[in-house]
């Protein structure tokens, strides 16, 4: 059977010496696996290391993106001055103080001066910030801000919904409850274009999604 490559001990001297930089990352969660009280050699999780390693890079690939590039090649010249609206856009990130999930719905909207985006990209545009280590509050606002610089619209609101799992795995929040951020630029300061926007969110989409 595979030993565990790392021990405690040897990594306590090995990191005084070299630092963790010496350790591979499937090192490291090996390592860690050892300390939460688990063999890491046994049949289970011998591939755990492999797996999440692969799995928590896919979920931090945001990092490697640049939402202005994203953007960039999917912006149009129109003559059009009502509200876009795209909502519903599924989220899942991970919180920055747990490295635990929070997931939930994006709705975004905007008031074009001259200029609108693919509709395609703004949930790619979601995806760029939420693969990275977040909090609500500023996920909301840097999908808020990336499309205020790429196209200046007249205004941009962006909600979040999101339930999160650091606070429902330990009980701190009750099952059901969710977190509401918002973040409303330009136009979307005034109440009125506030509250449509609002109401547009709540409103079932086609075929009552
Ligand atoms: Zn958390």
């Amino acid at each position: 059977m595979a030993q565990p490559i790392v021990v405690s001990k040897a990594v306590r001297k090995a990191v005084a010496e070299e630092g963790l930089s010496a350790f591979s990352t499937q090192e490291i969660y090996r390592e860690l696996l050892s300390r939460f009280g688990e063999d890491p050699a046994r049949d289970g999780l011998v591939a755990t290391p492999s797996r999440v390693e692969k799995a928590m890079s896919f979920l931090t690939k945001g990092y490697d993106q640049d939402p202005a590039e994203i953007l960039r090649g999917a912006l149009f010249a129109v003559d059009y001055d009502e509200m876009v609206i795209v909502k519903d856009i599924e989220m899942f990130s991970l919180c920055e103080h747990h490295m635990l999930p929070f997931f939930g719905k994006v709705h975004v909207a905007y008031i074009p001066k001259g200029k609108v985006i693919g509709l395609s990209k703004i949930p790619r545009l979601v995806e760029v910030f939420a693969r990275r280590l977040q909090v609500q509050e500023r996920l909301t606002r840097q999908i808020a801000d990336a499309i205020q610089d790429a196209i200046e619209p007249q205004g941009v609101g962006v909600v979040i919904e999101a339930r999160h799992l650091c606070m429902m795995m330990r009980g701190i929040e009750k099952q059901h409850s969710s977190t509401v951020t918002s973040a409303m630029v330009g136009c979307f300061r005034q109440k009125e274009t506030r509250a449509e926007f609002l109401s547009l969110v709540r409103q079932p989409g086609p075929g009552g999604l």
